[in-house]
């Protein structure tokens, strides 16, 4: 059955992030900021769906969901908040994360981030624009239709797969013999060829090319109430921070007010 991919171009690519805005813009993620413990705004967040990651000797690489054949995140997910669709995407019910965070722990290539702001955090990742697609109000993803260059397209995976292997056979000299996606962890969607060694996108250089499912389902549930713990214990400590900025800015609120209302009616008012 055909199914929906993307592949991304690294000799094509030329950093703009006309890809990264329109991501931002369909999905409203809103303004990237620093955090705590991720003080580079230009990483992958909870804004900031795909990125650009900038490599020596001007080579951009665009980082996205892979939306995994079979997805390590979707078997971990206890309440089925991530789900694998037939076409192909991965996508995630915001309204049923509980906030557990398995699936960051099991993504072999780091991509779900989580919203620590809000007054219910839950995960967030690019979803390959599936809703638009499906109600026809979009024909592909707005990062490649974005693309100036067509680094980046949309298609059929298989025929991708056929496109890469074509542009490698055509111009062997340009590319690295490999079509990134093809085979790791049972295939992805989200497919690259590069002139540059792409292993840095995945936690393993080394990743097996079987599915991880069954592997990472072992690993986590021998630990889920420490895991579950880690992640109670993070989110106290992010509010604990949270509050203590909030009332340090109330006071200096308070501190400028009565400043103000110890000088003359002159002064006041410059
Ligand atoms: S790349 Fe990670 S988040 Fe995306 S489908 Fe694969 S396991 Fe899930
Ligand atoms: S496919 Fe859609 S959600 Fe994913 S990076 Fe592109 S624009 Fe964003
Ligand atoms: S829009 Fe295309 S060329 Fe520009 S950064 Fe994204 S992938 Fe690269």
């Amino acid at each position: 059955m055909s199914t929906w991919g993307i592949l991304t171009d690294i000799t094509k690519c030329i950093g703009c992030e006309s890809c990264v805005a329109a991501c931002k813009e369909i999905n409203k993620t809103g303004k990237d900021r620093p955090w705590r413990w991720q003080q580079n705004i230009d990483s992958l967040s909870a804004t900031r769906w795909t990125t650009i990651i900038k490599k020596p000797g001007h080579h951009f690489v665009r980082q996205q969901c892979r939306h995994c054949v079979s997805p390590a995140c979707v078997s971990v997910c206890p309440v089925g908040a991530l789900q694998k669709t037939v076409e192909g995407p991965v996508i995630y019910d915001v309204s049923r994360c509980i906030g557990c965070r398995y699936c960051m722990m099991s993504c072999p290539f780091g991509i779900p981030r989580y919203t620590w702001d809000t007054p219910t955090p839950s995960v967030s990742k690019c979803v390959m624009c599936y809703e638009k697609i499906k109600s026809g109000e979009i024909q592909q993803p707005a990062c490649t239709k974005a693309c100036p260059t067509h680094a980046t397209i949309f298609g059929d995976r298989e025929a991708l797969i056929a496109e890469a292997h074509d542009r490698i056979r055509k111009d062997p000299g340009k590319y690295i013999d490999r079509v990134w996606g093809e085979h790791e962890v049972g295939g992805t969607s989200v497919l690259y060829v590069s002139d540059i060694n792409l292993d840095f996108l995945s936690w393993d250089k080394d990743l097996p090319k079987d599915a991880l499912p069954g592997m990472v389902f072992n690993v986590l549930e021998k630990v889920p109430k420490i895991f579950l713990g880690m992640g109670a214990f993070m989110y106290g400590f992010y509010w604990i921070i949270e509050r203590r900025e909030r009332l340090s800015e109330k006071k200096k609120g308070e501190s400028d007010r009565s400043d103000l209302s110890d000088k003359p009616d002159g002064e006041k008012k410059q």
